[in-house]
C-alpha cells in the first residue's frame, strides 16, 4: 500500500486560524449538520484527515489554528506533495490582520516548493455583515493580501476570494468553485452540457455530487445563485423521498455487468416537476452524480422523450470521459 496520506488523490485543505469556522464548514458541506448546531461543535484542536467518499477522493484536513505546520517535525511534503487546494478560513467578523499574517506566510513558503496549489480564500461568516460593510472587508482582505505578497516579489499570486457562510448557500457555491478547478475534465463537461442544453432548450443544467451538494459542472451560460439554490433544495427533496422509498445509492457494482440497458433506463432515478414556477428535471447519472435541469415555466412534457434521450446520450458521453462512478 502507498504510504503517502492521499493515495494520488487531489486533496483539498482547510486552513485556518481556531473558531474561524473549519469544523463547522466540513460538518455542514459533508454531513449535513444543520448550520445552528455548530454552535456546540468543539474547537478544532487538532488535525483531522477525512475522506469523502463521493465523485473524487478529496480530504478536508481541518488543522487548528495555533499549530505551527512549518515545524520541522511536521513532515511537509507529505503534507503539500498530493494538494489540489488550499482553502484558508478567515473569520469576517473578527480581526483579521493576523490570520492575513499568518496566510501571507504560508503562501510565501508554499509557493517555492508548490507553485501549482490553488490558494482559496474564505472570507467567512459573513451572514453577520451587512451588504455594504461585507463588500469592503472583502475588498480590504484581497488587497491587504495582494499587496503584501507583492511587496514581497510574488506578483499576481494564484490566490482567490469567496465570501462565504454556512447559513446559506454562499458555502457550497465556492466549495463547488474550488472543486471544478481540480477537474481537469471540466472543459469537456461543460461542452457536453452546453450542446445538452441547446438541443433540448434547457434553460439552466447542472451536474451535482448529490451528497455533498456540490456541483462539478454547469453549462457555461451565466450563473446565478438564485438557480443553484432552487436545484440544491430541490435534491434535498428528492433524497429524501428516495430514502423512503429506497433509491439504491450502494455501491453494488456487481450488478453493472448484466445488462446496461436495463440498469440505465430502469434503475435510474429520473423526475419531472413543477418547483418554484420552473420545470425541474433530475436524471441520476451514476452512483455520485446526478443532473439537474432548469426548464423555464412551459410544460416540458411533451419534450420529455426527447430530454430523456439526450441525457441519456450526455450520460454516455460522461461515461467516456469521466469514468469513475460508473454503477
Ligand atoms: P474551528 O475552530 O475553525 O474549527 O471553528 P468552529 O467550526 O468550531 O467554529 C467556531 C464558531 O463559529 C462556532 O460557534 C460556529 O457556530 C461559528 N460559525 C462557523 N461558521 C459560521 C458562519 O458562517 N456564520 C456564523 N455567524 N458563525 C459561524
Amino acid at each position: 500500500p502507498n504510504n503517502k496520506a492521499g493515495d494520488g488523490k487531489p486533496r483539498l485543505l482547510l486552513m485556518g486560524q481556531r473558531r474561524s469556522g473549519k469544523s463547522s464548514i466540513s460538518s455542514v458541506v459533508f454531513h449535513k449538520l444543520p448550520p445552528s448546531e455548530t454552535l456546540y461543535l468543539e474547537t478544532t484542536t487538532r488535525i483531522k484527515k477525512e475522506s469523502m467518499h463521493s465523485f473524487m477522493d478529496f480530504q478536508v484536513w481541518d488543522f487548528p489554528g495555533h499549530l505551527d505546520y512549518f515545524d520541522p517535525a511536521f513532515d511537509v511534503d507529505n503534507i503539500f506533495d498530493e494538494i489540489g487546494a488550499l482553502i484558508w478560513v478567515i473569520d469576517a467578523q473578527d480581526e483579521y490582520l493576523d490570520a492575513i499574517v499568518r496566510l501571507n506566510a504560508t503562501i510565501l513558503n508554499l509557493h517555492q516548493t508548490y507553485p501549482n496549489i490553488n490558494v482559496e480564500v474564505f472570507v467567512h461568516k459573513v451572514d453577520g455583515l451587512s451588504d455594504d460593510f461585507r463588500n469592503e472587508v472583502i475588498q480590504d482582505i484581497t488587497q491587504r493580501v495582494m499587496d503584501e505578497l507583492s511587496d514581497n516579489g510574488y506578483e499576481n499570486a494564484p490566490v482567490s476570494f469567496y465570501s462565504t457562510s454556512i447559513y446559506d448557500h454562499s458555502i457550497f457555491d465556492a466549495f463547488s468553485k474550488v472543486i471544478q478547478k481540480l477537474i481537469p475534465q471540466l472543459p469537456t463537461l461543460e461542452a457536453l452540457l452546453d450542446s445538452l442544453i441547446r438541443n433540448c432548450h434547457i434553460e439552466k443544467a447542472y451536474l451535482f455530487d448529490v451528497l455533498s451538494k456540490i456541483y462539478i459542472a454547469t453549462d457555461t451560460s451565466p450563473t446565478d445563485i438564485g438557480s443553484y439554490e432552487i436545484c440544491s433544495d430541490y435534491i434535498d427533496v428528492v433524497v429524501d423521498v428516495s430514502e423512503i422509498y429506497g433509491w439504491d445509492r450502494g455501491d453494488d457494482e456487481a450488478q453493472a455487468g448484466n445488462n446496461e440497458n436495463a440498469i440505465n433506463d430502469a434503475e435510474s432515478l429520473i423526475t419531472l416537476e413543477k418547483k418554484s414556477n420552473n420545470y425541474l428535471y433530475l436524471r441520476e447519472i451514476n452512483k455520485y452524480l446526478a443532473l439537474i435541469c432548469l426548464m423555464g415555466d412551459d410544460s416540458p412534457a411533451d419534450k420529455k422523450p426527447l430530454i430523456d434521450y439526450n441525457v441519456g446520450v450526455f450520460q454516455e458521453a460522461l461515461a467516456q470521459v469521466f469514468p469513475r462512478g460508473e454503477k
